[in-house]
């Protein structure tokens, strides 16, 4: 019986004889961390390991496997790869940190993603995002002036020089602070206020009160004149107030606004509506106070809440305001039997 040459099998099996001289405590270590050590690497400091269970080899430092801190580059490069795919992106070789990938977005880009970014589904282009960063800019008006990696300074088109974030930009929510003051200014105003500063929470402002008082009001309250004061008794609120139901049209189009008010001539006057706007008032409710009004515009509203229209739809037509609580006019009977039953007496009318 004639011996064969070494074969690849006994060639490992001579090598494997080697790990016995390697130090038992690497070989401890290894075991310890699901790994078992199969010998030195030409990289410097670093040894190879055999992964328990997938098999495949990696190499790493000793010192790496003691603290149990390693991971089988090729099982994280099939997963980016697998991962990248159901993403549909396309895989064109390894990233350039272990365990990314380089890949072919969708808007034609390459670039370098992990494992993380890929599972989070944050394959955000910068390439794009850029860009998408000056059309969000252009859409509002602003021009850019300067921009790093997490903020963005823009000029509006009054000429105000804002700070943003860019995520914020990238969102479309942003705003010229400066703008949007004069804005409320200017709400403040037709509702009788001054606006003094913004509050805490950012829906609420500082007001001054024709009383004297200083108050913080919701905006959209001010925008509305629904407001009063604490302090005083003489408040808008306590002054006789109406109840109303409006039928509006803006050339072929017809819709309920139901309000409540203190004067409703200048009540409709505050709307904003086009000029061509035609408005009949359908019917009116009296109350011995506004806040008895209020209650009850409250009430109506909770009833028909489900068939209110869609407010920003509506914004088109009340450029300033009552563009919240407007109906289709397929409701009119149904509003005007509430108002009726509710000046008999009657309390229980609900289809
Ligand atoms: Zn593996
Ligand atoms: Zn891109
Ligand atoms: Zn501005
Ligand atoms: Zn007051």
């Amino acid at each position: 019986m004639t011996l064969a040459p070494a074969s690849k099998k006994q060639e490992q099996f001579l090598n494997s004889d080697a790990t016995i001289t390697l130090n038992p405590k690497h070989v401890i270590e290894a075991t310890t961390a699901g790994l078992e050590l199969v010998g030195d690497s030409e990289k410097r400091g670093c040894k190879r390991y055999k992964v328990v269970s997938c098999g495949h080899e990696i190499i790493t430092q000793p010192s790496h496997v003691r603290r149990n801190h390693w991971s089988c580059t090729t099982c994280d490069t099939n997963k980016v790869v697998q991962l990248g795919a159901k993403l549909g992106l396309e895989y064109l070789g390894p990233g350039i940190r272990s365990g990314s990938g380089l890949y072919k977005l969708p808007c034609g880009h390459v670039k370098s993603k992990s494992y993380q970014q890929l599972r989070k589904e944050s394959f955000s282009c910068d390439s794009c995002a850029e860009k998408t960063v000056s059309d969000s800019l252009n859409s509002k008006g602003f021009s850019l002036l300067s921009k790093n990696k997490s903020q963005t300074v823009a000029m509006c088109t009054a000429g105000h020089v804002s700070r943003f974030n860019n995520g914020a930009v990238v969102r479309c929510s942003f705003e010229c602070k400066s703008c949007v003051r004069s804005v409320w200014e200017q709400q403040a105003l037709s509702a009788g206020l001054v606006y003094l500063s913004s509050a805490k929470s950012g829906n609420r402002g500082l007001y001054k009160l024709p009383c004297g008082c200083s108050k913080e009001l919701r905006r959209d309250h001010v925008r509305e004149n629904v407001w009063c004061c604490d302090n005083c008794d003489d408040t808008r609120f306590n002054r006789p107030g109406v109840v109303y139901l409006l039928q509006i049209t803006v050339e072929s189009l017809h819709w309920l606004k139901l309000g409540f008010s203190n004067n409703l001539k200048t009540r409709i006057s505050s709307y904003g509506l086009p000029s061509d706007a035609h408005i009949s008032v359908l019917t009116v409710l009296d109350f011995e106070t506004c806040r008895e009004a209020l209650l009850y515009e409250k009430q109506i509203h909770s009833t028909f809440k489900s068939k209110r229209l869609n407010p920003a739809a509506l914004r088109k037509y009340h450029t300033v305001s009552g563009h919240t609580e407007c109906y289709p006019t397929s409701l009119t009977e149904s509003i005007i039997r509430e108002f009726n039953a509710k000046r008999t007496g009657d309390t229980c009318t609900r289809q």
